[in-house]
């Protein structure tokens, strides 16, 4: 019996995979919340549980009961609220029946684990095997319904008024196989846990090491496993699945506390912040869950201030680090929060370089049925830059929400459409490539009276991203003041066809020629920048000049326009 109660150490490896770290860390924060007298110890590598093998056992099964009720097993606002499709079980102890909401998994517990609940304790069938057919008319509130109403197995026969009475007052509909008995049913995937004896069955594919316990690897460990990418199968070319261990199969179930995430329609994103030191991504877990947020129906559990029509992957990744960079950077609690706040550099370097550098893991998942496709796994690596460049973009007044809304095309009529460009603007800025392009085929496009938010973020952001080789300062303030007289010129005493034909060149001798002509045609209102004749336009930069000139242009254009129109009324 001593031995027993021998203190064992049971070690779960860091495995450098940001699925299987992403679930250690669950597992972490959910011992954590166990009363346990259990020793947990973190390094870099790896988590170290010491003590008796039972308590660490019944501490593991604790954790996993907490993890359950946080994530797996919840009710929406609207399950709660909608009392008539409550479920119901027989408690024998109390001899009452007890009504309780339905439950679902949400978020990336849904990806993990996609599966009707399950009786907690046990189940007795009804006596009729067709139940579904034994239907009855109840009336509820006055109104005539259809309910379905089996009955109980003769052993059970004198419950039968008393269930159909509770039914039929609360306007209940049964919908499981029997009757639930002395508990609720519930959304929980199995696990075993198996601490330390037993021969070894073999070696785990995902962590290598030898187990005493091995099960065929399934979505409930890696769900990203039928997704359409290659690069993300465990399945060999044979078809057979590999095997893995109890711990590993363990850690997948843990993924849903590490994460974030928005649903928006079949579409799942979710973001796993990661890093190569376990104890940096247990440092950085409460500052980040800060950001957390709890939506009444489950749909995201982080909530952006930058407005509608945020559904494609690109624009919700810039949306969720723009909610970090606020939440947790910024202080900024609410959307209302405007005050002028000032960067936490403390908090930052905290955050993202100390130690070792943090990364986010983007995945966007699609779900049809019964199984998710995997459409996209990237690690966002620049979350210094991204933070830096809100904070710079910021501090000279432009407002990112506002940027964000005037990259919506609401010329489209299909509200899919709408967000096309600003998702590829989004990308591009994540990547830090250029969004010149972008935004002047955007501005043209879209029809936008005012947009000079989204000139002055162009500007700054550009001169951010560029390159050595690309444009220098100079030649981009040339062809942005050359924009601005333009439009003033034109906006004034021409017409718009005239920044049409400028626009539609394609060579610099024809861009030069165009100017002449305006030149011709709008007299003194018009003085071309001597820059554009000094240098400052070449043929090699001619395909970037001409957008750094046809922005502020359109813009310059439009508030002439409105200006000599407010002239004309007064
Ligand atoms: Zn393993």
């Amino acid at each position: 019996m001593e031995q027993q109660n021998r203190d064992i150490e049971l070690t779960f490896k860091k495995s450098g995979h940001f699925w299987l770290d992403s679930g250690l860390i669950g597992l972490v924060k959910m011992l954590e919340e166990v009363k346990t007298d259990i020793q947990i110890s973190v390094s870099d590598d790896k988590l170290v549980l010491r003590g008796p093998r039972d308590n660490l056992q019944s501490s593991i099964k604790k954790a996993y009961s907490i993890l359950v009720s946080n994530y797996y097993n919840l009710s929406t606002k609207k399950q709660e609220t909608d009392t008539s499709s409550y479920n119901f079980y027989y408690d024998t102890v109390q001899d009452k029946f007890i009504p309780f909401p339905k439950k679902k998994a949400v978020g990336i517990a849904s990806v993990v684990y996609n599966k009707a609940p399950r009786p907690s304790v046990s189940i007795l069938k009804w006596k009729e095997k067709d139940w579904k057919k034994q239907k009855k008319e109840i009336s509820v509130n006055g109104k005539k319904i259809q309910r379905t109403r089996p009955h109980l197995p003769d052993t059970h026969r004198t419950l039968q008024e008393r269930m159909d009475d509770f039914l039929d007052k609360r306007g209940l509909d049964i919908t499981t196989s029997g009757l639930l008995i002395d508990g609720p049913n519930q959304i929980r995937p199995k696990v075993t846990i198996k601490i330390g004896a037993g021969a070894s069955k073999g070696n785990c594919y995902l962590c290598g090491e030898p187990s005493n316990l091995l099960e065929d690897i399934k979505e409930t460990v890696f769900p990203l496993i039928t997704g359409s990418s290659g690069v993300l199968s465990f399945n060999s070319l044979g078809g057979k699945p590999e095997k893995v261990c109890w711990k590993c199969s363990l850690l997948g179930k843990f993924v849903p506390v590490n994460g974030f995430y928005l649903s928006q329609g079949e579409n799942l994103f979710a973001f796993l912040p990661y890093s190569t030191s376990l104890e940096k991504m247990v440092d950085v877990f409460v500052p980040l869950h800060e950001a957390e947020y709890r939506d009444p129906n489950l749909f995201r559990n982080f909530d952006h201030p930058l407005g509608g029509y945020f559904q494609r992957s690109f624009e919700v990744t810039f949306a969720f680090l723009y909610t970090l960079y606020r939440k947790i950077l910024l202080h900024q609690r609410s959307e209302q929060d405007d005050e002028n706040t000032v960067l936490d550099w403390e908090e930052m370097l905290h955050l993202t370089t100390s130690k070792a550098p943090l990364d986010f893991f983007v995945l966007h998942m699609e779900s049809k049925g019964q199984t998710t496709m995997g459409k996209m796994a990237w690690p966002f690596r620049d979350s210094v830059y991204f933070f830096r460049l809100m904070n710079e973009v910021e501090q000279t007044g432009i407002d990112v929400r506002e940027v964000m809304r005037l990259y919506v095309d609401f010329t489209q009529t299909k509200n899919e459409n709408k967000a096309l460009t600003r998702n590829r603007v989004c990308e591009r800025i994540l990547k830090k490539q250029t969004i010149l392009d972008l935004t002047e085929a955007h501005v043209f496009r879209a029809e936008l009276t005012y947009f000079k938010p989204l000139l002055d973020f162009l500007i700054i952001y550009e001169s951010i991203v560029r390159k050595e080789d690309d444009m220098t300062k100079e030649e981009q303030e040339t062809a942005v003041t050359l924009g601005k007289r333009v439009g003033m010129a034109v906006g004034g005493e021409g017409k718009k066809g005239d920044l049409y034909a400028l626009r539609k060149t394609r060579t610099k001798t024809d861009f030069l020629e165009q100017l002449n002509r305006l030149q011709f045609k709008l007299g003194s209102s018009f003085t071309v920048p001597p820059g554009v004749y000094e240098g400052k336009l070449t043929n090699e930069n001619f395909k970037e000049f001409k957008p750094f000139c046809m922005i502020p242009a359109l813009n310059s254009f439009n508030a002439a326009q409105f200006k000599s129109q407010k002239g004309g009324q007064s």
